[in-house]
């Protein structure tokens, strides 16, 4: 297996895991772009939102539904002003660098749009 995230879902290579269970793992990225900034990943192999199959769709929907309790867990939720943002880039022109599914969720900051 010589992709990186299958190898950290695994325990092969270590990483700061904020919460894994028997679909997903979530873990902090290493060169972080906000005050928090996890990558959520699915334990299975799916490379990108371009390549999934109907099959993954629960796998899809367990990861949308942890996202609201990961933030809360993450204290992006506090306060008024509270919030996130969930990225995933696909393909190379979207800037996809691992070619494992991920979910960048982001927060501690403000951000701008449109994004560069
Ligand atoms: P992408 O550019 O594909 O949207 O995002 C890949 C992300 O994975 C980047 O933010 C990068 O910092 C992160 N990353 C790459 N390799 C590793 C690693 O070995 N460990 C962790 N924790 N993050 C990684
Ligand atoms: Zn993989």
């Amino acid at each position: 297996m010589n992709c990186i995230f299958c190898r950290i879902a695994a325990g092969e290579i270590p990483a700061n895991i904020v919460y894994k269970d028997e679909y997903m793992v979530c873990f902090r990225d290493l060169n972080p772009q906000a005050p928090v900034h996890v990558l959520i990943i699915p334990r299975k192999h799916i490379v990108s939102l371009g390549e999934t199959e109907a099959e993954d769709h629960k796998i899809l929907g367990h990861i949308m539904e942890k996202v609201r309790t990961l933030a809360t867990e993450l204290g992006l939720m506090d306060g008024v002003d509270g919030g996130f943002r969930l990225v995933s880039n696909c393909g190379e022109e979207a800037g996809q660098s691992v070619l494992h599914l991920h979910f960048h969720l982001m927060g501690g900051r403000r951000f701008s749009w449109p994004p560069g």
